[in-house]
């Protein structure tokens, strides 16, 4: 499941949420209650399905699988 941000526009404040892609956007901020938060756009995890939007220029290579481990906590407290 992608993770979504979002935005309020009442408080300013913004939050996650996992959400399935069918699945419609949040709109009741979790901080203030009203029905002001924004879906961001975010270049992270989010992938696009479905043919048709690219224009001709496709079928170079193969698919260009890129590895889904998105791991950014590397604990390494090793002194030597
Ligand atoms: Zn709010």
């Amino acid at each position: 499941m992608p993770t979504y941000s979002y935005k309020c526009d009442a408080c300013g404040r913004g939050f996650e949420r996992e959400q399935r892609i069918s699945e419609d956007p949040v709109k009741k901020c979790p901080s203030c209650g009203k029905p002001k938060a924004r879906r961001m756009i975010t270049g992270g995890n989010f992938i696009l399905k479905g043919g048709g939007w690219y224009s001709d220029g496709y079928g170079s290579s193969g698919s260009s699988d890129s590895s889904d481990t998105s791991d950014t906590s590397s604990s390494s407290s090793d002194d030597d």
